[in-house]
This record gives structure tokens, sequence and C-alpha cells, in this order.
């Protein structure tokens, strides 16, 4: 998945991450069980669509039938897996939050 951001940085998702970061409720709730929140079939995984929510989030359609979970562009924007942001996390001390 590929984001292309005002500012002109561009984002290379992986989907198995943006999925895994799902934060709506059942999917904290599986998480906090210990239980994967999707069934894992490598190269399966998929967008079916995507929709604005307000300014500040997107919610996708995925192809496992799941479409609960908001995410924030500041979550998406913090999470970004490039080197040049990879980095700054680190010197920064922040964690990725799309890594739960
Ligand atoms: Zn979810
Ligand atoms: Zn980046």
């Amino acid at each position: 998945m590929r984001i292309t951001w005002d500012d002109g940085h561009v984002s290379h998702f992986d989907l198995a991450t943006v999925r895994g970061a799902c934060g709506c409720a059942t999917c904290h709730e599986l998480r906090a069980e210990g239980k994967p929140v999707y069934m894992a079939r490598s190269g399966e995984l998929d967008v079916l669509s995507a929709e604005l929510v307000g300014a500040y989030g997107v919610n996708f359609h995925w192809n496992d039938g799941h479409s609960t979970g908001i995410y924030r562009w500041e979550d998406l924007r913090a999470g970004c897996p490039c080197d040049e942001c990879r980095t700054e996390r680190r010197i920064e001390g922040r964690a990725n939050p799309l890594d739960r």
C-alpha cells in the first residue's frame, strides 16, 4: 500500500502490518488475548476499498471481510517504514504506532 503525503513523502506499507495494527475493539481484544487479528495467508491479503473518515483518518475494507478499523493519518505517518522515518524514530525514541 502506497501513501503519498502532502509534503511529498511516500510511504510503502506492508499490508499485513497495517491489518495487524487495526485498532478496532475486536482486534484490540484479540491482541489482548494473544490471538492473531487475522488469518495470515501470505500473498492474499488485500484492500478492496478505502474511505476517508473525516479529516483525521481512513477506513480500509479488507478482503478478509474486516472493515471496522479506523487508521489515523497521524499514526500511519508516524509508522512509515522507510529508512528515513525508521532512523528518525530511533533517534527520537518514538515507538512505531503500527507495531502492535
Ligand atoms: Zn479490527
Ligand atoms: Zn518515511
